[in-house]
């Protein structure tokens, strides 16, 4: 009996890890793809850089995968989590709400973290490997030392225990996450211009803005908001990609 568990559990956690790598794979490649189509040699040179970004990525993956899948199992075998299924178990309202207040939850812990990581003895151990990066790629996504995926894979699986989240709010959240995370790091702004630069662009972070985090490294810190960037005033703008990456 127990032992059937820990094998549930086990499992759980391969498979969900695999998911993760396999997501990361996909997003990772489609919009080195795009990069490729729309910017062709944006690259060039980097071969290397790309393949210690895949290496890593797909470490983290697995740190990722493995906590996120014993909650999965928990939710399903246990009733742990708050994530529900019926859509009327709460009013219509709460589901967008839902989806803001997990990426305000989860930006507001990036911020601080990501902060702190870049202290000069906590940046050596766990944060030099991201911005190893530079110019980061596509593919530098999901690229961390395990200390610091450790940081980014328990936000969500511990989120799910707190705020009551729709099981397809929860699948929007992550794919906000994925294509973000990807998007932010691939060397130019896949967004407008009228967004980017406009009111709404004032606080959401675009690749134009962690652009300037990978360029000057003690600035720009958030992850989907600008808000506590504006606040701490860490906010230096939006970077600009230089000649060759600039915002069509
Ligand atoms: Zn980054
Ligand atoms: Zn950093």
């Amino acid at each position: 009996m127990l032992a059937d568990m820990v094998a549930a559990i086990l499992f759980s956690a391969i498979a969900m890890s695999a998911i993760v790598a396999v997501r990361y794979l996909l997003a990772s490649g489609a919009f080195a793809w795009a990069t490729h189509l729309r910017q062709p040699g944006l690259y060039r040179g980097q071969g290397g850089q790309m393949r210690a970004e895949i290496g890593w990525s797909l470490l983290s993956a697995f740190i990722y995968g493995a906590p996120a899948g014993v909650v999965a199992w928990g939710w399903r075998a246990q009733g742990w989590t708050r994530i529900y299924d019926d859509p009327f178990a709460y009013p219509l309202w709460y589901w967008p709400v839902s989806v803001l207040l997990y990426l305000a939850a989860h930006d507001c812990w990036f911020y601080w973290t990501h902060r702190a990581m870049h202290e000069p003895r906590l940046f050596r151990i766990a944060h030099a490997v991201h911005h190893a990066s530079r110019p980061p790629t596509a593919w530098a996504a999901m690229s961390f030392h395990p200390w610091e995926a450790l940081t980014g894979a328990i936000v969500i699986p511990a989120l799910v225990f707190i705020i009551p989240i729709h099981v397809g709010a929860l699948g929007l959240v992550l794919t906000v996450m994925t294509v973000m995370g990807v998007a932010n790091h691939m060397g130019w702004e896949m967004f407008p211009r009228w967004l980017v630069r406009g009111p709404a662009g004032a606080w959401l972070i675009t690749a134009s803005h962690h652009q300037r985090h990978h360029e000057q490294y003690r600035c720009n810190y958030g992850l989907y908001f600008r808000f506590w960037d504006r606040l701490c005033g860490t906010d230096r703008g939006l970077g600009d990609f230089g000649e060759k990456r600039a915002i069509p």
